[in-house]
């Protein structure tokens, strides 16, 4: 299991392409953009 923990750390740290901000592993289904740049509400 540390394999996968060391290819994740070495994996480069998303960032948004709007704002530049890191963006969480989470945020893969939501392209490029963070959380901030891709709500809706804004
Ligand atoms: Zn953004």
């Amino acid at each position: 299991m540390k394999n996968v923990v060391e290819f994740f750390r070495s994996l480069p740290k998303k960032k948004c392409h709007t704002c530049g901000n890191d963006m969480n592993e989470q945020a893969d289904c939501y392209g490029n953009l963070c959380d901030e740049c891709d709500h809706p509400a804004r």
